[in-house]
């Protein structure tokens, strides 16, 4: 099997399925239990608090594990419009936000907020001139993803924070998919809340975090115990948050090896499918090393899926999540890719395991697969 699909999530680096082993089995404490089994535990969570805090420059505030970016991103969103609620009336996300982020929206449309949608260029940009026209007084809070899921654009995070805050508002970034590749400091990024997942970064499923400088703008809604600094209660899951941590620390110290691997591979499937006049709707110069997202005209990414993974190669239709949808995602349609391509958009991504023959392996497949399907 070759995998080109880390952008969906990644494999579970074997230190990291080692040191959760350990906490799973003779290490099964309650975090919260007062013998020595117990601190053991405690010690093990805080431990993975201060490598995930180390890591993205996270040394004030609150950083609170949840069970993936999907509750960190709902946690900030709900949390601070709920907290603060009556102060002001709009809350404003950008029109590529992942699914956590506009499905938190919908939510509190539901409550009576108002949801702004911030427009991107063709590059999957913000328009800045839109936003500081809809980033109003009205506005509660900002969201912003720092890298994009499906065609990787990143935003000039500190200089939207700076503008939202201008405003009054308070500034989220989803920072998800920026956090395998780039140096994050969420101090002085200027941002009030930060989300994180660990099985972007060879950490497992089903774990994450959520950094808030200031943990009374949040109210949270995980009710039932003190842990977290009561911004979400229940029994900590200290195998996923332990491995959490071990995944922090490993990608402290290859961060740039990995994304220097993974920025050649992209570089050479590009020029590839460029040279072979397929559509690359990634924005090379401002987008992370690790996506890369092409089309072909009339071609069907489905059938292309199909007949890769018939060969081995695991790739994306747009993003995982909209993997059961043939309908081309918001980002597609955001970003106003044409409609000749808008069915055929492929997201391959790039990080551990791969080496340039496999992306050479797979630019041939992708390339031939797409001509029979054209035929
Ligand atoms: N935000 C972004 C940008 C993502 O790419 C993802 C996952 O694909 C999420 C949030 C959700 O994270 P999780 O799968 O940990 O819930």
């Amino acid at each position: 099997m070759k995998y080109f699909d880390h952008a969906a999530t990644t494999p579970v680096h074997p230190l990291v399925a080692e040191e959760m082993q350990k906490w799973l089995t003779e290490g099964y404490f309650n975090a919260s239990s007062l013998y020595q089994g117990g601190r053991m535990a405690r010690a093990a969570v805080e431990g993975a608090r201060e490598k995930v805090r180390e890591l993205i420059g996270a040394q004030t505030g609150s950083l609170i594990f949840t069970s993936g970016g999907t509750e960190s991103d709902n946690t900030a969103i709900i949390g601070c419009a709920l907290k603060n609620r009556g102060k002001r009336k709009a809350v404003a996300v950008s029109a590529i936000e992942h699914h956590a982020v506009l499905e938190s929206c919908e939510f509190l449309k539901q409550l009576g907020f108002e949801a702004r949608i911030l427009p991107v260029d063709g590059c999957g940009r913000i328009d800045m001139a839109e936003y500081k026209r809809l980033v109003d007084e009205n506005v509660l809070l900002v969201s912003v993803m720092w890298a994009n899921n499906e065609i990787g654009t990143i935003q000039d995070i500190p200089e939207l924070a700076r503008i939202a805050h201008e405003k009054g508002a308070f500034f989220h970034t989803d920072a998800v998919q920026a956090l395998p590749y780039i140096s994050l400091d969420v101090k002085s990024c200027g941002a009030d809340m930060v989300s994180v997942s660990a099985h972007k970064i060879c950490g497992p499923k089903g774990c994450g975090a959520l950094w808030v400088k200031d943990p009374a703008i949040i109210q949270p809604f995980m009710h039932g115990g003190q842990q977290e600094d009561r911004l979400r209660g229940g029994t900590e899951n200290v195998a996923a948050i332990a491995g959490f941590g071990k995944a922090a620390e490993i990608l402290a110290k290859t961060r740039e090896e990995n994304a220097e691997g993974a920025r050649q591979r992209r570089e050479f499937v590009f020029e590839q499918m460029k040279k072979a006049g397929a559509r690359i709707n990634t924005p090379m110069e401002c987008s992370v090393p690790g996506i890369l997202n092409i089309a072909f005209k009339d071609v069907e990414a489905e059938g292309v899926l199909f007949f890769l993974n018939m060969e081995g190669f695991c790739i994306s239709i747009g993003s995982a999540c909209n993997s059961k949808s043939v309908e081309p995602s918001h980002v597609v349609r955001a970003i106003g890719i044409p409609e000749e391509y808008a069915r055929g958009c492929l997201r391959i991504s790039f990080g551990c395991g791969q080496t340039i023959e496999d992306a050479a392996a797979l630019t041939e497949a992708v390339l031939r697969i797409a001509a029979q399907q054209r035929g």
